[in-house]
């Protein structure tokens, strides 16, 4: 048994998918650190997990940005421990058509998605080397297999699948897993400003996606930490490379 906690990280975690994943790591045993833009805004995450008894340290991270990528990662090993679960998590999204997309909505997309998911796991994947233990789950989504006004976002979420396949590839042999989940549609702010951009009510807006899956339901934030719990475990060490679509259904 360890003597301490297993330490996570989670990126955007101040609220939605990645808030619900931090809760749940939490209460799985880990300590977790929640990386958002604002240190402010990962604050109310960590509250959340202290309440409940957990350990948590709120870190204020552009995870485009290396430098202040390289100095979480640092901050992080000194204050909980070496990182050895990494929830690539943070997303934007730039929606637009690709004849009205200016080129800094597709450069903020990639970056968000793929360098930051790049920067964040070549900082920490030394100490799961060391370790000879980690576990690094990236979020893909359903849009990486094509989506109307996604050109940037989808062409990331399915980069972000090809990433993950070579991860596994290359860190396997010191005992470190790496895998997508994708989810389909979930009730979060993100896909609140999609239904506010297209001038839809949010509750018509979720009954309409939720008629054409096959379980009738939109996805919850803890659906997809569900997944990632267990894909953090112990007992998933021999999963690695795939691409998990979390989506109430088969997706095509
Ligand atoms: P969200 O917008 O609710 O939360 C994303 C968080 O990431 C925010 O707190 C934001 O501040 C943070 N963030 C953005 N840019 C950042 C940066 N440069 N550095 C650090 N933090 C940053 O999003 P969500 O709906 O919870 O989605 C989380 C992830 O799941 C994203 O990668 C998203 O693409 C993916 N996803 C979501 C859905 C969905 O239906 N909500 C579906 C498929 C995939």
């Amino acid at each position: 048994m360890n003597a301490q906690p297993r330490v996570a990280i989670v990126t955007g975690g101040a609220r939605g998918l990645g808030a619900a994943t931090a809760l749940r790591l939490s209460r799985d045993g880990l300590a977790v650190a929640v990386i958002d833009l604002e240190q402010s805004a990962a604050k109310s995450t960590v509250e959340a997990i202290t309440r409940a008894g957990g350990q948590a340290l709120a870190i204020g991270t552009n995870v485009a940005d290396a430098a202040q990528v390289d100095a979480a990662v640092v901050q992080i090993a000194g204050e909980l421990g070496a990182p050895t679960v990494l929830v690539n998590n943070a997303g934007i999204t730039r929606d637009n058509l690709i004849f009205k997309m200016p080129e800094t909505d597709w450069d903020a997309v990639m970056d968000v998605h793929l360098k930051g998911s790049f920067l964040m796991t070549r900082a920490v994947q030394q100490h799961m080397v060391q370790a000879q233990f980690g576990r690094i789950i990236n979020l893909s989504s359903t849009s990486a297999l094509g989506n109307r006004g996604q050109v940037n976002y989808s062409a990331a979420k399915a980069g972000l699948q090809g990433f993950t396949k070579t991860l596994a590839v290359e860190l396997g042999k010191f005992g470190i897993t790496a895998n997508s989940v994708a989810p389909g549609f979930i009730a979060t702010d993100m896909n609140r400003a999609v239904a506010d951009r297209l001038n839809i009510p949010w509750d018509e807006y979720v009954t309409t996606w939720a008629e054409a899956i096959p379980v009738r339901r939109a996805g919850t934030p803890e659906d997809i930490a569900n997944t990632i719990s267990f894909l953090a475990s112990e007992g998933a060490g021999f999963i690695s490379g795939q691409v998990i679509y979390v989506a109430g259904g088969p997706v095509n």
